[in-house]
């Protein structure tokens, strides 16, 4: 019977980490799994959030390794290049929960989550800002919350275990485990046997079925199952954090909360807590089972727990999604214990954070079979394993199969090694042979691989077509080197691209001032994202433009205040230029860097293949937040129901404020250019004249439909179109064609007039959509009609 020190049942992520770190300790090691591949459990039908552990009792695992944890699996991520986004949490609180978050906030204190994490609490209003679509009257902020890709981890662990020498069997359906106070006996379904001196049970939702077949039953805890459903939003979600509501009383799941997506642009809602029946035990063949459906009628309770937080879910736009089950045991804690039988490491309630905690986990494992622990700060420092390591799970397999001998571990090992030595002097004597060739054939040494790879490949091309394609063999896998560089040249892009997103995405996340937000860096990523094949250029432009809003949103409120301090705008009519200042410096630099970014956005959308209309394209951002507290003040006076200078038959008195709103605020404008000499910002004044154009249009495209349809207001029609003309002119002296285009897009364009949208109060947002606002149905029964 083959004999293995440690066997490891189970290939997940709490499996692959205790083989890795068994390997590692220097134990021979076997992991075996059922699935065909690793991480096909509990594994992959989690939310894959790095959690920071606010909840857990003092105490407990689940709070001990869990902080920890999540900073060693960042460490681990970065360098391992696995996929994960430190997108942050927020834990919110519905109207009339505020001492319920407040427990929360300060559990999390006395557990040393608050300081570590930095977390803290936010207000109503700060959540506006951070997330304006967000209703709720409190949160905590998580900044230690993240993503990270399962599969990625499982991979990695994998990989890094069988290069410290440990080996995968999958396909291998442990049965029945015995032991004898010394060694144990696994016996496969298919009926061969393998015996070793340590066995680590991490099957999982199996855990307490593997154990029930060689552990006392009274040692063992009263195992229960509940599944957590998930569904996905058939509409785009506005949320930067995953957002999570206070989680129930009763104390199973976390509530209904989002979770994004690690590449970014998807998300998902879950999972909800269904309890299985008390006597529900798993069964080998869990998809097949039907266990993990999705009931799509749970999609209404989904509804109302998540309205309550985000109101504007549209109702019926969420799909069923996927599954999974917890396992539960009473203490609510994980268990990791040996039941005094030395040798052996149970693993039961490993539910969530087990993929948080599973590096944490693994050391755990190793404390109970009194095997020391690597140092962790070398561990996880360790430099990825050599790409190509291979795998030799089913040579093992197939090996036990056939022989069965005990000496073919022992074989195994040595044909390893043989194999390896045999790649390694294979590869030296083909670089060497190679090397010999290239020198003969070129009249000078040429330098070793692969700095001159190109000018050498250039050179073997030459003497390629002078002796006749003789070297064609060299030439090929010098040809299949470049393409491996332009490979890895473009793998390092698409690395730089992520990281330069994600440093941007951290420093608008994070609120910096907005003269140190990274607008450069946005030209950068655009850079980088034109260097992309073309599916990696779709992801790394969907990460860019995701940006560009809150980018552009902080930008332009800092350009508003800045103007707030200027105190000549808006500029009271009749007064003059006023001696300079740093409030107007500042104003013209974040105009410039409004134009920098709008430039990228422009530039993304070029590389992503959509075009802009002429209409948007000609808005400049800048001039649209200079224009917007100039726009709040004429709809005030022109658009207001209650106003008396909101007339239909007075459209003259709209558009001479208009006129001499724009030329006091260019001849203002052009005051401070002059004074701070800011020659390349002289087209700002067109840019604010045609942004006032734009506000003239949506005057008269409001209106226009009631009064063609309306008997009474027709006359007025004709009058307003009268003015429409003189105001063109006016408009042409000032802002040029640019405001002429921008006054007649809709005109000219034959475009139909719909009735506006309801406006919103202007000066709320400086951005498209506020100003888009044009004036509502219900504004024009509000006119003053002299009739
Ligand atoms: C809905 C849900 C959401 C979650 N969200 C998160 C989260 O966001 N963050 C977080 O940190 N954690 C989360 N978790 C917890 C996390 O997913 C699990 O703790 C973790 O994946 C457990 O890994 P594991 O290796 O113990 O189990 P598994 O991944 O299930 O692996 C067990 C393996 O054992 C194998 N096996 C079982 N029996 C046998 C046998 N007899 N012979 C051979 N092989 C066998 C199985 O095939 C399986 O591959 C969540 C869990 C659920 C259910």
């Amino acid at each position: 019977m083959a004999h293995v020190g440690a066997v490891v049942v189970g290939a997940g992520v709490v499996g692959a980490a205790a083989a890795r770190s068994l390997a590692r300790a220097g134990l021979e090691v076997l992991a075996v799994d059922r699935f065909r591949q690793a991480g096909q459990g509990t594994t992959s039908r989690n939310s894959q959030v790095i959690h920071a552990g606010l909840y857990y009792p003092d105490g407990s695992l689940k709070a001990r390794f869990c902080a920890a944890s999540a900073a060693r699996l960042y460490k681990f991520a970065e360098s391992r290049h696995i996929p994960h986004w430190n997108c942050q949490k927020l834990v919110v609180a519905a109207e009339g929960q505020e001492e319920r978050l407040k427990t929360v906030a300060e559990h999390a204190r006395s557990i040393g989550c608050l300081q570590k994490e930095n977390m803290r609490m936010l207000s109503r209003h700060d959540l506006k800002v951070l997330e304006p679509d967000l209703v709720a009257s409190a949160a905590i902020l998580s900044p230690g919350t993240g993503v990270i890709c399962a599969h990625s981890v499982v991979s990695a662990l994998l990989a890094e275990a069988e290069a410290s020498g440990a080996d995968f069997s999958f396909g291998s359906d442990v049965e029945d485990v015995s032991w004898d106070g010394n060694a144990f006996t696994l016996t496969f379904s298919d009926g061969f046997k393998v015996t070793c001196d340590k066995l680590i049970n991490a099957a999982g939702l199996h855990a307490g079925q593997l154990a029930e077949t060689f552990v006392e039953p009274r040692l063992l805890p009263k195992f229960r199952f509940c599944k957590g459903n998930y569904f996905r939003p058939t509409v785009p979600v506005p949320f930067q954090r995953l957002i999570y509501p206070l989680p129930p009383p009763s104390g199973a799941g976390l509530g209904t909360h989002l979770t994004l997506d690690v590449e970014g642009g998807g998300a998902k809602f879950g999972p909800d807590t269904e309890w299985l029946p008390d006597d529900y035990a798993p069964v080998k063949d869990m998809d097949g089972s039907g266990v993990y459906n999705v009931d799509a009628s749970r999609a209404a309770s989904f509804e109302e727990s998540i309205q309550c937080w985000w109101p504007s879910l549209p109702s019926g736009s969420l799909a069923p999604d996927y599954s999974g089950l917890r396992v539960k045991v009473p203490s609510g804690d994980f268990e990791i214990t040996s039941h005094g039988m030395e040798g052996y490491c149970g693993l039961y309630g490993i539910e969530s954070p087990g993929l948080t905690s599973s590096l944490m986990i693994a050391d755990q494992v190793l404390r109970v079979l009194g095997v020391p622990i690597p140092a962790e700060a070398q561990e996880d420092e360790l430099e990825r394993p050599p790409p190509g390591t291979r795998c030799f799970s089913d040579g093992l397999r197939t090996l036990l199969q056939g022989e069965a001998s005990e000496s073919v571990l022992e074989a195994l090992k040595q044909r390893r090694e043989e194999v390896r030595k045999d790649v390694e002097a294979a590869a030296v004597r083909w670089g060497q042979a190679a090397d010999a060739r290239l020198r003969s054939a070129c009249a000078e040494p040429v330098p070793s691989f692969p700095g001159r790879l190109s000018s050498a490949a250039a050179l073997l091309e030459e003497h390629r077509a002078a002796t006749g394609g003789a070297l064609k063999g060299v030439f090929d896998r010098l040809q299949g080197f470049q393409r491996l560089l332009a490979r890895r040249r473009c793998l390092e892009d698409i690395v730089s691209m992520v990281k330069k997103t994600d440093a941007v995405r951290e420093a608008v996340f994070a609120c910096r001032p907005a003269e140190e937000l990274p607008v450069a860096e946005m030209a950068e990523v655009v850079t980088l994202c034109s260097r992309l094949p073309s599916r990696s250029r779709a992801v790394g432009v969907k990460r860019a433009r995701f940006l560009t809003e809150p980018l552009r949103s902080a930008l332009s409120q800092a350009l508003l205040s800045a103007l707030r301090e200027t105190g000549t705008w808006p500029k009271e009519p009749g007064t003059s230029v006023q001696p300079g200042g740093d409030a107007r410096e500042k104003v013209l630099r974040l105009c410039r860097r409004l134009s920098q970014l709008q430039e990228s956005a422009r530039d993304l959308r070029q590389l992503e293949g959509s075009e802009l209309s002429p209409a948007e394209d000609s808005v400049s951002w800048p001039c649209q937040a200079l224009a917007t507290p100039l726009v709040a003040r004429f709809r005030h006076h022109f658009c207001r129901p209650d106003s008396e200078l909101c007339r239909t038959d007075k459209p003259e008195w709209a558009f001479r404020y208009l006129v001499e709103m724009a030329s006091d605020h260019a001849t203002e404008l052009e005051g401070w250019l002059a004074q701070l000499r800011a020659e390349d910002c002289r087209s700002m004044v067109a840019g604010l004249v045609a942004a006032l154009a734009t506000e003239g249009r949506r005057f008269v495209a409001g209106r226009l439909r009631a009064l063609s349809e309306d008997e009474v207001a027709k006359p007025w029609l004709l009058q307003t179109l009268h003015q429409l003309v003189r105001f063109h002119s006016a408009l042409v002296g000032l802002g040029g064609t640019a405001a002429a285009q921008a006054l007649m897009a809709d005109f000219d364009g034959n475009v139909l007039l719909a009735p506006g949208e309801p406006s919103e109060e202007p000066g709320d947002s400086p951005s498209e959509p506020a100003q888009r606002g044009a004036l509502a149905e219900g504004d024009l029964q509000g006119l003053h009609s002299p009739l």
